[in-house]
């Protein structure tokens, strides 16, 4: 009864089984027609749960390195007859070069985040401004424009990166409605016509506002990080340093921030890591949050793609960044990590469906600073309905999963489109394919402003003339 959307020719190559990788299996089979004989899963860690052997796909134990990967993956790719596609899920391998060798053989590709090889994030023989996404972002953006066009790679597609960069598109064409703005929605290609819409909606900046409500079934011990998804994935972005892009209106900056010397310019970062540094933000179920300003690609990649010049000089940005309330217990593991030292903990661990009683992950954009105040819009997805929808993983897992099944069958619809990012990419038929996964799919706008409440029993530093302020959104 699953729609089938596209044809993949040839050979199937996933690279890492973790929890993104255990979810994604059942949608590729639900959704792709395939030769079941030609997919292949490489990751060095044995699949404990036997879902592989279960589902008849072969496993190659390889850790892929610099040294391994081109042999490693070039037989794999090429074997047989068509066009095959790898789905990079693995943390620890470089997607610019695994990108680079599949447009090189003619094979399709996708990742849902820029991934280096391992030893990036902790190598202290890098200046911050280095560690940073903006960074990473600026190695594929050099490759893309150094080899235009050519085989399909889609780079950033899961949740956040991905999916949100479909909701904005989405928001702002809503709220341009709302405000009875006579516009023509721009063509997917046209990014200056998208750019200009944002800018004449009025919007100042966007944040990508997540509350994971996931419960565990049983309390967090001492010295585990448990998370909702990649724990190690999360620790490494965590350790980076905090970052947004930057927006035309922004007055103030704070004392530790950094402008990048090269490239777009798009983003700040500031000399601190993202998960100890916390930012006011909005979502539906809890209203006013806190959340955590983690550094990741959308943040950058939205405030670029936005954009507006006039000759070199910059007419219009949006602020954009990540604000994460993750689930209560990777709060809790954030903390005891801090706490000592940023040491991380001895067992790293992602809770499955099954450790968990009930939550949803929460997770929209929301669009400030405009006639409306603030628009919030994205999915509201339950555990429960999870578990109704697709095998094998939570609430946070599905609606990062449906999004690389969107691009993949993008991708495969797009053949030759050459390196792209979900901004650049059809947001109505990405979330077409996307939101029978997504659950409620909801906007809610809100008064709420990052100085409600404020000054309360203390002085604060505030900039009460304009409330849409990173100076007011930061906890400082
Ligand atoms: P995970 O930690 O559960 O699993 C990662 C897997 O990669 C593990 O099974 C590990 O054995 C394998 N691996 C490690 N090194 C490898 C190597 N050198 N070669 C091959 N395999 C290797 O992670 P996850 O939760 O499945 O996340 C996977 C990736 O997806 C991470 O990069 C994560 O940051 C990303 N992610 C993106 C989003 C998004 O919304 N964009 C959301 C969640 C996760």
């Amino acid at each position: 009864s699953h729609p089938v959307h596209g044809t993949i020719t040839g050979p199937i190559v996933m690279i890492g089984f973790g929890s993104i990788g255990r979810g994604t299996l059942p949608l590729i089979e639900r959704h792709l027609e395939y030769d079941r004989n030609r997919m292949v899963v490489i990751d060095p860690n044995e699949d404990e749960t036997g879902l592989l052997a279960e589902h008849g796909v072969r496993v190659v134990g390889t850790k892929l390195t610099p040294e391994n990967y081109r042999e490693t993956l070039s037989s794999l790719l090429t074997e047989g007859d068509g066009q095959g596609f790898c789905v990079n899920l693995s943390v620890d391998t470089s997607s610019l070069d695994i990108m680079t060798l599949c447009r090189e053989l003619g094979v399709l590709y996708i990742d849902t985040v820029i991934e280096p090889w391992t030893g990036f994030y902790f190598d202290r023989g890098r200046g911050n401004a280095d560690r940073t996404n903006y960074a990473l972002r600026e190695t594929v953006r050099k490759e893309k424009a150094a080899n235009p066009g050519g085989t399909t790679a889609v780079s950033c597609c899961g949740a956040n990166p991905g999916m949100v960069s479909w909701f904005v598109k989405k928001a702002l064409v809503d709220l341009a409605h709302t405000i009875d703005l006579t516009f023509e929605e721009p063509e997917a290609d046209d990014r200056e016509g998208w750019a200009r819409l944002m800018r004449d909606v009025g919007v100042k900046g966007v944040h990508i506002a997540e509350r994971d409500t996931q419960r565990t079934k049983k309390p967090k011990p001492f010295d585990v990080f448990w998370n909702t998804w990649s724990a190690e994935g999360f620790i490494s972005e965590g350790l980076q340093p905090a970052e947004l892009g930057w927006g035309t209106h922004e007055k103030w900056m704070p004392d530790n921030a950094k402008e990048q010397q090269a490239g777009t310019k798009a983003a700040i970062f500031l000399e601190q890591p993202g998960a100890n540094t916390r930012v006011r933000t909005w979502c539906p179920t809890p209203g006013a949050q806190y959340g955590f300003l983690v550094t990741h690609n959308e943040s950058v990649s939205i405030a670029d793609y936005f954009t507006l010049r006039e000759g070199d000089s910059v007419t219009y940005r949006p602020t954009s960044h990540y604000a994460y309330h993750p689930a209560n217990d990777a709060v809790l593991s954030l903390h005891e990590m801090f706490g000592n030292g940023g040491e991380q903990q001895p067992v790293l661990h992602v809770l499955d469906e099954d450790e968990l009683v009930d939550g949803i992950d929460e997770l929209g954009i929301l669009l400030y600073g405009h006639e409306k105040n603030a628009y919030w819009y994205g999915s509201r997805l339950s555990l429960e309905e999870t578990r109704l929808l697709a095998p094998y993983q939570n609430a946070t897992g599905l609606q990062v999963t449906s999004a690389v099944l969107a691009g993949m069958v993008w991708a495969l619809e797009n053949p030759e489109a050459g390196i792209v990012e979900t901004d650049e990419m059809d947001y109505r038929r990405c979330l077409e394919i996307q939101l029978p996964y997504l659950g409620p799919v909801e906007g809610h706008y809100t008064q709420w402003t990052p100085l409600d409440g404020r000054p309360n029993l203390f002085e604060e530093d505030l900039d009460e003339e304009d409330p849409w302020q990173f100076r007011n959104i930061l906890v400082h």
